[in-house]
């Protein structure tokens, strides 16, 4: 039985890392003219309302997507990044948030195609209400989507970006990850896979991202921001990070310029920082 529920977290400031990063990745694919694929493992309930219901509720939304709005950025990535969540809120007030699956949608072109899994009861109908104008372009299915990942690899046109972003309620989403990752990679050593992890104090979740780097990839990165100091009983997210397989050759960069924007906006308190490090032959 699945608990987690996006909705109560859309727009916080782990939804600004991943889907800033996402719509960077998808504008370099966007640059060769041959088609991809965008699959999304867990993919939530696509859009969510931030005037009332679940994420009103805890309001992360606020400290998260909602600091950039107030203040517009610099930084390309997070303008890149903001103009596809004002694509969602033509009015200027911040109303809805686009979950990965819309922000994903926003950057693709005709040709492109999409396949997302969620397996939750109430947000796999959603997720499919949301894009019932769409069945060219994306399907959806309610399996899992660490299963369902390598059925459909390798993808037709030799291209995909794979957004891999399990809510890790349960344990074994950290070692399964990992063994999806290794799989996938050898039926499509080619794609641009993204994983989010929290920053969590417990063992399992410090791990992870060494666990990614032994798998041994000639081209990665790994992105993480921190947004308060890990508290002191152990408890709560801290941060969050990325681990992106086959980055564009242009992302370093664009992070490096982007990174100390993000934690001068996102900072909790004084122990908000970045950590960019990475591999690119
Ligand atoms: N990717 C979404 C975004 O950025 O907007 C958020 C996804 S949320 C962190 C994780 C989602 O995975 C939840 O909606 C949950 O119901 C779903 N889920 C959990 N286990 C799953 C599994 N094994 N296969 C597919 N979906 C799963």
């Amino acid at each position: 039985m699945l608990s987690y529920r996006h909705a109560f977290h859309a727009g916080n400031h782990a939804d600004v890392l991943k889907h800033a990063v996402l719509v960077e990745v998808l504008a370099y694919y966007n640059q060769k003219d041959k088609p991809y694929w965008y699959v999304d493992t867990h993919a939530g309930a696509g859009c969510y309302g931030l005037e009332g219901g679940y994420a009103a509720k805890n309001g992360e939304f606020l400290e998260g997507v909602g600091r950039l709005w107030d203040a517009p950025p610099r930084a390309g990535v997070l303008q890149a990044y903001l103009d596809v969540v004002r694509g969602f809120n033509p009015g200027g007030a911040l109303a809805l948030y686009p979950g990965s699956p819309a922000v994903a949608l926003e950057c693709m072109r005709e040709g492109d195609r999409m396949r997302l899994f969620e397996l939750h009861s109430s947000d796999e109908p959603l997720l499919a209400a949301l894009f019932a104008h769409e069945t060219a372009r994306v399907q959806i299915r309610r399996e899992d989507g660490f299963k369902g990942l390598i059925g459909l690899l390798p993808p037709p046109s030799r291209r995909a970006v794979v957004l891999m972003d399990p809510p890790y309620e349960v344990k074994t989403d950290y070692q399964v990850v990992v063994s999806t990752l290794a799989g996938a990679l050898k039926r499509f050593a080619t794609g641009t896979y993204l994983v989010w992890y929290p920053l969590l104090q417990r063992p399992e979740a410090r791990r992870l991202p060494e666990q990614l780097r032994r798998l041994g990839m000639e081209n990665w990165l790994q992105v993480e921001l921190t947004v308060r100091r890990p508290a002191r009983d152990g408890s709560g997210m801290h941060g969050s990070g990325l681990f992106v397989v086959n980055p564009p050759w242009s992302l370093p960069e664009r992070l490096k310029e982007a990174l100390p924007e993000m934690v001068k906006a996102l900072a909790l308190d004084e122990g908000a920082g970045f950590s960019l490090d990475w591999a690119i032959r």
